[in-house]
């Protein structure tokens, strides 16, 4: 095994949004960002199509994206949080176009402003049209690779975190070079969603909560994780991961209906621009009841389709399916995780030296459902969160007690838990189907197979789902559905969760 550690150097495991701001923002303090993929493949900021939210418009200001983003969150967003991310969005757009990002402009040279779904005043930033977020990533990418003090390791997975009693002593990462050691006090998981433990998902492939994992077998507190935002108007076709028809799309006006012409969001308040969770509850029980659901994009005056959003247009074209002449078939998808690694404002997790930013972690920010585009805000501002703590810090590693357990598996595979997950932890939930889900899960997660951490992660999806007995936000449990009086975010460590399996199967054997 190659002792890899530059021992003063932060290591940041991923290279998405996230993991990219915070190694720019930590220069010119040396940074070592492993990547399973190469730099931009493989990260869903990369397929980011609407845009980043900021209230630079006339007749916008920070209350009012405040206001949206709680109502979004219905109950659970950290207000503080929210205030001090939304209130830096200004700032993050400054940077990312210092950085090299090219918003797209109006015809004055004013940056064009884009709505989206439960945003009450037009504030998308967005670039090339529909790919602001591979325009994002293509300018931080090169800034990274011209960075001296920034080492990019591709082909570099993590797999471990080695801990000596709370502290982070350094990482353990599989690669294509062989296995590699760390030794630093100071690391960053960036690593982005959970899409890739469910069957049908926009998330890369490679999404599948590898941070998250990490983090909890550290022994970090996650949070939040029942909250699981449902993209209503994912493609229904053929590819994985499935491609996502925007909410922008919907705020030009598209409108959703079945096969038989009926438009079922009508007599909905804010109709297909209401909060995703219920347009995706909407779309689910159609198709449950045996409908097939599209999006109509077809008489929106004024809109030239193709030229608006070229990359839907191009991916639908691929799928035989015209978006200027005919409807769009589309499903609900998992899409993002507004639960993870809990984290303060400064990305410190529980774990001393271990921070966390982007989609892995939980801020409080979005609460019990996303606000659309706050999340590549989240990313950008975070990041740079994290970096700043990370400068303020001075911590060495200590060599006594190091815990490494190398007998870890070389590769994860989250094949085997998808279609539980995708069963029990879906658009509906109940106590029922989230108990077998439990009990089937906990010997894959005790276990020493591939699917071993995919599992412990999707075991403490499937715990904090049951443990939450209401509805709310992007969770919904047909045995409560209501909202509880009084809500609270949830927290869980790994040998909880453990625990109420182990009592869950006892009681399902008994
Ligand atoms: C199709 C789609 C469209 C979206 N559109 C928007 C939008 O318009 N606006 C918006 O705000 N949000 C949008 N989102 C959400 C947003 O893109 C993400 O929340 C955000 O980009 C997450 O950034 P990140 O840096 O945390 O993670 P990612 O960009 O996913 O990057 C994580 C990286 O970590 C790597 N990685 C994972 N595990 C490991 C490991 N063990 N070792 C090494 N590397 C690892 C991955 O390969 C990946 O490269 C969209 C998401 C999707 C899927």
């Amino acid at each position: 095994m190659d002792s890899a550690g530059a021992r003063d150097a932060c290591v940041i495991i991923g290279g998405g949004l996230a993991g990219l701001t915070a190694a720019l923002s930590l220069a010119p303090k040396p940074a070592i960002l492993l990547s399973k993929a190469p730099l931009g493949l493989e990260a869903a900021s990369t397929l980011a199509q609407g845009g980043i939210a900021a209230s630079l418009g006339p007749g916008d200001d920070l209350e009012l994206h405040l206001a949206d983003t709680l109502k979004a969150g219905d109950g659970l967003c950290d207000e503080e949080v929210a205030r001090a991310i939304l209130g830096s969005a200004p700032a993050a757009i400054e940077d990312l176009i210092k950085r090299g990002v090219a918003f797209d402009r109006d015809t004055k040279g004013a940056l064009a402003l884009g709505l989206e779904a439960a945003h009450s005043r037009r504030r998308i930033l967005h670039a090339g049209g529909d790919s602001s977020g591979r325009e994002i990533m293509r300018a931080l990418t090169r800034l990274v690779r011209q960075t001296p003090s920034i080492t990019v390791l591709e082909g570099a997975t993590a797999e471990q975190l080695l801990i000596d009693g709370n502290c982070v002593t350094g990482v353990f990462a599989a690669s294509n070079r062989g296995p590699m050691l760390f030794e630093t006090a100071c690391v960053v998981i960036a690593t982005g969603g959970i899409g890739g433990l469910f069957q049908y998902s926009t998330n890369p492939a490679g999404s599948f909560g590898q941070g998250l994992a990490l983090a909890a077998k550290a022994g970090a507190l996650l949070a939040d994780l029942e909250f699981i935002q449902f993209h209503p108007t994912a493609l229904d076709g053929a590819s994985f991961p499935l491609k996502l028809v925007s909410e922008s799309v919907r705020g030009e006006g598209a409108i959703l209906a079945n096969e038989t012409g009926e438009r079922f969001m009508a007599d909905v308040p804010g109709g297909e621009l209401a909060p995703r969770d219920i347009v995706a509850r909407a779309v689910w029980q159609q198709m449950a009841a045996g409908h097939r659901v599209f999006l109509d994009a077809r008489n929106i005056l004024g809109l030239d389709f193709p030229r608006r959003f070229p990359a839907i247009a191009g991916f639908c074209q691929a799928e035989g399916i015209d978006p200027v002449t005919q409807p769009i078939p589309v499903r609900p998808a998992v899409h993002y995780h507004m639960g993870g690694i809990a984290v303060d404002l400064a990305g410190r997790s529980s774990v001393e030296g271990l921070w966390a930013c982007g989609e892995a972690a939980c801020t409080g920010l979005h609460g019990a459902n996303r606000l659309a585009s706050n999340s590549l805000l989240e990313a950008a501002v975070c990041g740079q969160f994290v970096a700043e703590s990370i400068k303020g810090t001075t911590r060495s590693v200590r060599r006594k007690g190091v815990r490494c357990d190398t007998n870890t598996t070389p590769s994860s595979d989250p094949v085997p838990v998808q279609k539980i997950l995708s069963h029990a932890a879906g658009v509906l939930r109940n106590r029922e189907i989230l108990q077998a889900a439990a009990a089937e899960l906990l010997p894959v997660a005790l276990g020493r197979g591939k699917a071993r951490d995919p599992a412990l992660v999707g075991l403490m999806i499937v715990i904090a789902a049951l443990r939450r007995q209401e509805s709310r936000g992007a969770h919904t449990r047909t045995d409560f559905p209501c909202p509880a009086a009084h809500a609270e975010r949830s927290f869980l460590r790994l040998d909880a969760a453990i625990a109420a399996a182990r009592a869950i199967a006892l009681e399902t054997a008994a």
